[in-house]
Order: structure tokens, then sequence, then C-alpha cells
């Protein structure tokens, strides 16, 4: 990460995405399979080691990048690995680990966001082909995508309509609009795709016919603990760069970490990271354990992705005029930060899992 994405990633930042060459030399490392089986180019490896990788991909200090690789490992790919044919396993996760082919995953659309049962995107089964059509809205990684993993409605209203589809993102039908102007997590691309009678081979089907949400859902703890090292790792940049700047900084004739105020604000801060970091820890030994983690995960989620909003915002004011200047690393930990309470379940939804979890509703 230092000696390869640190120095590009101002330029990505300012390209509104990565270079797409960056995962080919990730997958040669062997960082993208990291929890896949070593037959597929994977390290079948715990989720701590993936929570430390998360965490080193945040270090160049734009959340955006990471946020695109955490989509491609462990959003887009797990439900592959889990009911895809051999067939898909060979020809896609082992492009996946390789780093050969990027992967999206196309949920969101234009009208549903949380309510993921609800979603309209249409398969027809027509033959040896799905026909598809629909939109899908804010989808990572679609302007750089080799496959996109969609949800599709194979059936009837609710969860037990949908499905899963593989689809190539060259397949005919299939378009990707312009780039959202985003707040923040700028070296990540994020775009509507459009479906207008799309066929897609229905070898190309994951899992089985009104399955896709079940096989979703199982993903979730992955996806949930990357939002997480995502934002105790941008909370812990923004308090290093606190930490520096407040030594550094002169007023009233001495360094403002000299002022009490400020020194147990970085107090506040550091354990509020060390708080969020041991529970993302904790929920991630209890999923290695194979024990049930479902509330743990979302406490978790929930209060990473709140906590990196309270310590950036502070790490801002500690820089004072210049927290709010382009080029100071706590001002785009600030616009990147604000998307993980939103992705991944937003912090309302992660209440509602946790009263349920909690036997309340
Ligand atoms: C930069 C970016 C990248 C993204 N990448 C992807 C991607 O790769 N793939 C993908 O599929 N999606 C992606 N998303 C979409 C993201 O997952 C959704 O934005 C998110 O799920 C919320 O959906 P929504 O925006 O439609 O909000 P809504 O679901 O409409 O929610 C709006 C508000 O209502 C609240 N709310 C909704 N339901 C309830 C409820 N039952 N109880 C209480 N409050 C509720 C929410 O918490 C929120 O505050 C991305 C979004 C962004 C901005």
């Amino acid at each position: 990460m230092a000696k390869e994405v640190q120095p590009k990633i101002d330029e990505w930042e300012q390209n509104g995405c990565y270079d797409k060459a960056v995962f080919k030399r990730m997958g040669d490392l062997g960082f993208l399979g990291l929890s896949y089986p070593a037959g597929y180019g994977g390290q079948a490896a715990d989720i701590k080691m993936s929570l430390v990788f998360w965490e080193e991909l945040c270090r160049p200090g734009a959340l955006g990048f990471p946020m695109s690789v955490m989509v491609h490992t462990d959003m887009a790919s797990p439900s592959l690995a889990r009911v895809g044919t051999p067939e898909q396993k060979e020809r896609y996760l082992k492009a996946v680990c390789s780093g050969a082919k990027v992967m999206a995953i196309a949920i969101t659309e234009p009208n549903h966001g949380s309510d993921v049962a609800n979603i309209e995107t249409r398969a027809v089964r027509e033959g040896d082909y799905y026909r598809v059509n629909g939109r899908k809205m804010f989808i990572t990684n679609s302007t750089r995508a080799d496959v996109v993993n969609t949800v599709v409605r194979t059936g009837g209203a609710g969860y037990k309509g949908v499905s899963l589809l593989l689809i190539d993102a060259d397949t005919p039908g299939l378009s990707v609009g312009g780039k959202l102007d985003k707040m923040g997590m700028w070296s990540s691309d994020t775009a509507e795709i459009v479906f207008e009678d799309c066929l897609v081979p229905g070898t190309n089907l994951l899992g089985k016919e009104g399955e896709g949400f079940y096989a979703l859902m199982a993903g979730l703890e992955r996806e949930r603990l990357s939002a997480c090292a995502l934002s105790y790792m941008g909370a812990q940049i923004a308090l290093e760069e606190s930490i520096k700047y407040a030594k550094s900084r002169t007023q009233f004739g001495k360094s403002i970490i000299g002022h009490q105020v400020i020194s147990h604000l970085i107090a506040d801060m550091a354990t509020e990271v060390e708080a969020g970091k041991r529970l993302a820890y904790h929920a991630a030994s209890l999923y290695d354990s194979g024990i049930k983690c479902n509330k743990e995960v979302s406490m978790a989620k929930l209060f990473c992705t709140e906590m990196a909003l309270r310590v950036i915002n502070n790490a801002v004011q500690i820089h004072g005029g210049y927290g709010f200047v382009r080029g100071f690393a706590v001002e785009r930990l600030y616009r990147d930060a604000r998307l993980a309470t939103i992705g991944a379940g937003t912090s309302q939804i992660m209440k509602q899992v946790i009263v349920r979890e909690m036997g309340l509703r």
C-alpha cells in the first residue's frame, strides 16, 4: 500500500476511480482471495486475516479505493464462493482471486435500497436464457467491472422471488450510466447500471431460483465487518493526524496539545477508536468460531460507523481552518467516512437487526 497505492491515491481521487491494473497486481500478490479455497487461488484464511488486509487497504488515507476492493472480495463474490457451481467458480472465482476480473454487486435500485426483498429488476426465463430488464443504482465498480452479481426477481413478490445472476459486463443490453459525482469516496466509481432486454445464459444463475435472498444474507457478516474496518481505520488515521498536528501547531505560546481541552479530546478519540476496533475483533472471533454473530456484527457496524463520524469531526476541529481545506487528510476522511452509516445496511437497519436478535420484535 505504501509503495504502490499511496503514490497514486491523489491521482485516483482526482480521476474519480482507481487504475484497474492494481487489481491484477493485488491478485498476483495473493491479496484478493484471502477467504477463498486454495483450489481457486485463495488462501482459506480466517476473517481476522481479512480484517488486517482491510485495515492496511485504508492506510493511504482514502477510503474509496479500499471500498472498491472490499466490494470485489467481500460483497460481490462471497455468494459465488458459497453457492456457485464448480464451473462458475472455475470461470469467475479464480478470476476474482487472480484479479483478472473485477466484480460488482448490483442490489440497490432507484426505488429500493434497504428494502432488498422488494427489488423490481425482472429476469424472465426464455429457453436457455434469462431476459433481464431493470435499473440498478449506486453500483460500486460499475465502470470497471467485468462481471456483475445482479439481484433479480425471477418469481413472485417478496424475498422468495429473488435470485442472483452473474452477468458479464459486456453482455448486450447492459449499459453503465455516467459516474455519479459524490461527496466522498472519489477513488471508487459509482454509477447506475441499466438492463434492457439483456439475455443472460441460464447457466449463470447463482444458486437456485428463489434462493438469492438467502445467499445474500449469508454474506452480510463479512460485508458489515469490512465496513467496520473501513470506519475505525478512517478514525484511527484521523486520530494520528490530529496528534501530529496538535503537537506542531502553536497557539497562545504553546503547542495546542498542551491545552488540556485538546489533549482530552484526543484521549476521547483514542478511546472510541479502540472500543470500535475491539467490538469488530470480538464479532470476528465469534464468526471464526462458527458462532451466530448477527447481533454482534450489527452492533460493531453501528458503533464503528457512527464513531468514525464523531472522531473525524473532532479531528477536523483540532485542525481548525486547515481541516476544512483540500489536501489535509482529515478533510478527505471526513467526506469519505460519511458513507459508512448508509452503505452495507444503514444505522437504522442495524438497530432493527439488533432489536430483532434481542427478541424484542
Ligand atoms: C457510494 C455508494 C456506493 C454504493 N455501492 C453499492 C453497491 O456496490 N451495490 C449496491 O447494490 N448498492 C450500493 N450502494 C447503495 C447502498 O447500499 C444504499 O444506499 C443503502 O442500502 C441505503 O439504501 P437507499 O439509499 O435507497 O436508502 P433508503 O433505504 O431509501 O433509506 C432512506 C432512509 O430511511 C431509513 N430507513 C429505511 N428503511 C427503514 C426502516 N425499516 N426503519 C427505519 N429506517 C429506515 C434509512 O435508514 C435511511 O435513513 C451504494 C451507495 C453509495 C452512496
